[in-house]
């Protein structure tokens, strides 16, 4: 499959699904806290993406069971809600989740500190995020698609962190996952050219230890193979003539310099 380049409409469809995304989160951030189940996380998220008029492109699928897969401490993407798994103070959890908005599709991931959490899980979570706002920050017309990758692994390195290898991002849009796959690891080949109206789900998937990961007899649930806690930071962005758009973005972020 060709990498789909977005008409202005579609750009505008795109922004919209993935506003709408973003203000699921926000509602979800506020909801995370000691005592809450990771399916009561799934059922909000799942009502209020359905009260935006959209639908949860994660539910159902390839089989997903649930439309906010809710990963806690070492499970690094995937994890399947459940009544029993109650957060604890201390705890991080990553939330991953998409959205169908008139036939246009949104994806982001966040990680989230449980009340009160450790420095090294606060920095795992830091360096995550600016791990992405490095990757992106190579994501114009003209470069090629795997500097982003390339400038993720860059910001990574010095921390001494895993990135996970076996799970990428990917374009977006129509569908869930389009082509290109995009690597949060350092890459041989450049990859193709970027070009204006391309939109990207950029996520990297960061490990305190090693970066090897295995799944769960659930055949969903992905986990560290050393049981090293995981952070997860995905927006989706679009590719302009400058710098990108971050659509999923609704933080207030203050640049680094
Ligand atoms: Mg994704």
């Amino acid at each position: 499959m060709a990498i789909t380049i977005k008409t202005e409409q579609e750009i505008q469809l795109m922004r919209e699904s993935c506003r709408l995304l973003a203000d699921v989160f926000q509602s979800l951030e506020q909801a995370v806290r000691p005592g809450i189940s990771t399916m009561e996380i799934n059922i909000l998220g799942d009502q209020l993406i359905r009260r935006h008029g959209c639908i949860p492109n994660f539910l159902h699928y390839n089989g997903f069971p649930a439309s906010i897969c809710v990963s806690v401490n070492d499970e690094v993407v995937h994890g399947i809600p459940s009544k029993h798994r109650i957060l604890q103070e201390g705890d991080i959890v990553s939330l991953d989740a998409g959205l169908i908005y008139k036939g246009y599709h949104s994806d982001m991931a966040r990680t989230f500190g449980v009340g009160q959490i450790s420095p090294e899980a606060q920095r795992l979570i830091d360096a995550t995020r600016e791990s992405f706002f490095a990757g992106i920050g190579k994501a114009r017309p003209g470069n090629h698609l795997h500097e982003i990758s390339n400038a993720i692994d860059a910001y990574i390195k010095p921390f001494g962190y895993g990135i996970v290898r076996e799970l990428v991002g990917h374009g977006i849009g129509r569908h869930l996952h389009e082509d290109p796959q995009v690597p949060n690891f350092a890459q041989l080949r450049r990859g193709p050219r970027l070009r204006p109206g391309m939109t990207l789900a950029v996520e990297p998937m960061i490990n305190m230890g090693r970066a090897d990961v295995e799944w769960l007899d659930d055949d969903w649930t992905v986990v560290t193979q050393d049981g090293s806690w995981s952070a997860h930071y995905e927006n989706t962005i679009l590719i302009t003539e400058g710098d990108p758009e971050i659509l999923t973005l609704y933080e207030s972020r203050q640049p680094e310099n």
